[in-house]
């Protein structure tokens, strides 16, 4: 309860300062704001693909305004092509195209229309990385993971950067750093340390703390809007979060995320609230060469909504970490650990962007570009 006045003060001040541009932000983390008066907190009202809503019922050949944006939002994910001309606000083939292509990899329908099935998962706040790299996607491939007849057979969906890159084999001791300029308090920082032993107890890799940010291994900092890399955070809820593949250890969070580092997210009364742990497991996965997952209770599924904890690895996560790098020495044989039922209070509420940094009930994640920049 200690933080909550922490928010109704400190909360206060920092939305009134200018966040320096394409910088680094300075934050703080309340665990629980569920009782602090609306008024205090940051607005609610427009999460950055909300209008995308509005395209309900479109269908091929015709023309609404604003579709160019939803071609765009498909071409930063990797179901469009890149291409030198402008979008135009058509229903084409190409948008047909993008829309099927989307609705196999998150298991909708693939009518390849604008349905409300299609526009809700489409406006979830998600990971920055791409879904798919290259134009090829493998998201929904269903790779076999035993063909033994007389076996279970289990189908992944676990995927892995175009070429396939891993942390090398001498290099399983892994350090991370956070950006000095974030000043994260303890309680965010632990926040990390458990999102990283989730994937050391089915590995051999360990993580360790260390002070020096310039020569850790994996670097996290939290970032607001363009912050150098070509993939710019986008405000409250959107894109969350980006990691680069091995060996790059780049780790970026959008800082005007609502990040929740303790407490329960679950029950806040800030729509827009997003589990900072559940996110951190995320983009850990990305930082050791897992691509996204169709598998909806992994944790390399690409979107989380607000206000919703999961952070157990599924079966799929672990048997793709475990392709890269084998599981943990020291466990007693158990390859896996077993996927959790996620809680699923979607709210896609948020809020236009704040202008300064906030961690009350907000800590913050974005991920995001390290894909595109191979
Ligand atoms: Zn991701
Ligand atoms: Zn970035």
């Amino acid at each position: 309860m200690r933080f909550l006045q922490l928010l109704a003060t400190v909360g206060v001040v920092c939305l009134a300062l200018a966040p320096p541009p394409s910088a680094s932000v300075s934050a703080f983390f309340l665990p629980n704001i569920s009782s602090i008066p609306p008024s205090l907190l940051p607005n609610v009202s427009s999460p950055a693909w909300n209008a995308f809503r509005n395209f309900s019922g479109c269908h091929a050949g015709e023309r609404r305004d604003g579709l160019a944006n939803l071609k765009k939002y498909f071409r930063y994910f990797g179901y469009i092509p890149e291409t030198p001309s402008n979008f135009t606000d058509d229903f084409d083939d190409a948008l047909a195209s993008a829309i099927k292509t989307y609705q196999h990899n998150f298991n909708l329908e693939p009518t390849g229309q604008l349905d409300d099935a299609t526009l809700t998962q489409l406006v979830r706040p998600r990971c920055g990385n791409p879904d798919i790299v290259n134009g090829s996607t493998a998201m929904n491939s269903g790779k076999a993971e035993s063909l033994s007849a007389t076996h279970f057979h289990a189908v992944g969906h676990y995927t892995f950067f175009p070429g396939t890159p891993r942390w090398p084999d001498g290099k399983s001791d892994l350090t991370y750093a956070f950006l000095p300029a974030n000043q994260l308090p303890d309680d965010a920082k632990a926040v990390f340390s458990r999102a990283f032993q989730r994937w050391a107890a089915v590995t051999p890799l360990t993580f360790t703390a260390t002070d020096s940010y310039t020569a850790a291994d994996i670097k996290i900092g939290f970032f607001s809007g363009d912050h150098g890399d070509g993939e710019p955070f986008d405000g409250v809820l959107g894109t969350l979060a980006h990691a680069f593949s091995p060996p790059s250890g780049r780790f970026h969070l959008d800082g005007d995320e609502n990040w929740v580092a303790t407490g329960d997210v679950t029950t806040s009364s800030l729509s827009s609230a997003v589990d900072l742990e559940s996110v951190a497991v995320h983009e850990i996965g990305h930082l050791l060469g897992l691509g996204h997952s169709s598998v909806e209770e992994s944790i390399m599924y690409p979107t989380i909504t607000s206000r919703t904890k999961k952070v157990d690895l599924a079966t799929d996560d672990v048997q793709g970490i475990q392709v890269l790098y084998g599981g943990n020495p020291n466990s007693n044989g158990s390859s896996s650990t077993p996927s959790t039922s996620q809680e699923r209070e979607t709210s896609d509420g948020g809020e236009p962007r704040a202008p300064g940094p906030r961690w009350a009930g907000r800590a913050i994640v974005a991920v995001g570009l390290g894909m595109l920049l191979l």
